[in-house]
């Protein structure tokens, strides 16, 4: 799954997730799934990227968004 990604805080585990904003602009979605594949009712979500954000969530779309941050080993 690409595309852009907004950074939304998860009540459910107190985490900030990458979620994908087609999810977020599809009505009757009850459940959103951020990148990491954590699933998180829409009622937890808040609009804040404020907080920790989620480890697998940043690595996956920094190689996604970043792939210029990757440096060849030679
Ligand atoms: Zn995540």
């Amino acid at each position: 799954m690409t595309g852009p990604f907004i950074w939304w805080h998860s009540r459910y585990d107190d985490q900030v997730h990458a979620f994908p904003l087609a999810q977020i602009t599809e009505v009757g979605r009850g459940m959103l799934a951020a990148r990491c594949h954590h699933a998180t009712p829409r009622d937890l979500i808040v609009d804040t990227a404020d907080g920790m954000r989620c480890f697998r969530c940043l690595l996956l779309v920094d190689a996604v968004e970043s792939p210029a941050r990757v440096t060849p080993a030679w």
